[in-house]
């Protein structure tokens, strides 16, 4: 948990987690334990058509979970957590369906890893009702796949009026060095499941490879905070011909992009620090 210079709680959490209970190598003790150990405030274990117990573990806050995947015409992982009970759904069903029956069950809808999953902007507007999606995904780059990145596929998206939180996870199935390597903040009162899911929804959310940010619009401008420094910081909007989307020069500890709102119609940033590690921040939609 980190506190924010305006007194803010952020909790530290993996909202995309594999086990022995599909496709992961580590038994869920064996999870929960190295999760908890290395500093997390919530986990979320989503194996692939299972759905895993919430509980508390040693203080660390443990979300009920599954991910759906479909993959006939276009390829589909919904990941569904904070669920209340178990969604019934079959391989069969479609995407959509996913989605409506992860809401159903009171969870939250994640449409997992876009770019490793080549989705098509077009496909992705039609979905209704998702909440998050990842704008990075750990297990979809190097060395197991070319596409941890999502950025500018949600960017298209955004444009033709896809919306979703801006979530970063490690996606997890311990092959490797994937773990930790994609997380979450969220700022919430209170480390509860209720707080968590809330601002989850309301877009309280900082995705991140490890740097933590502030931002929020201030006088005309877009402000991003990094409290410990960052390399540079990157804006993007719907308008390409910007000239002032990149900060850098020494230690960027604030970096402001002047908001033309007819032109840009939103706005994000990327911060990203001296070891090449990056903060996504959530749209600002203008
Ligand atoms: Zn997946
Ligand atoms: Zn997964």
């Amino acid at each position: 948990m980190i506190t924010d210079i305006y007194g803010n709680k952020w909790y530290k959490g993996n909202l995309h987690t594999h086990t022995t209970d599909s496709d992961g190598a580590k038994t869920p003790e064996e999870v929960k334990r190295l999760y908890k150990d290395s500093g997390y405030d919530f986990l979320a274990i989503t194996d692939h058509w299972h759905v895993s117990q919430a509980e508390n573990y040693e203080g660390m806050l443990v979300l009920s979970g599954a991910e759906y995947d479909w993959s006939k015409d276009g390829c589909y992982h919904i990941v569904g957590y904070g669920l209340k009970e178990e969604p019934k759904l079959v391989k069969s069903d479609l995407p959509q369906k996913y989605i409506d029956e992860i809401k159903r069950c009171g969870g939250v809808a994640t449409l997992a890893h876009p770019a490793w999953s080549l989705q098509r902007p077009d496909k992705m507007v039609q979905l209704r009702g998702v909440d998050c999606t990842e704008i990075y995904n750990s297990v979809s780059g190097y060395p197991y796949s070319p596409r941890p990145y999502s950025g500018n596929l949600i960017d298209v998206a955004t444009v033709m009026g896809f919306r979703a939180t801006l979530t970063a996870a490690d996606d997890t199935h311990f092959y490797g060095d994937e773990t930790g390597r994609g997380f979450v903040y969220v700022k919430a009162g209170e480390l509860s499941e209720e707080a968590i899911l809330t601002a989850i929804k309301k877009g309280d959310v900082l995705a991140t490879n490890g740097p933590f940010v502030t931002c929020g619009i201030e006088d005309g401008y877009f402000a991003v905070r990094c409290e410990k420094g960052c390399r540079y910081v990157q804006f993007f909007s719907a308008n390409y011909f910007n000239p002032d989307t990149t900060t850098t020069g020494g230690t960027v500890y604030e970096a402001r992009f002047k908001i033309k709102p007819e032109k840009d119609r939103f706005v994000r940033a990327e911060a990203v620090d001296f070891d090449g590690k990056t903060a996504y921040t959530q749209y600002y939609y203008l």
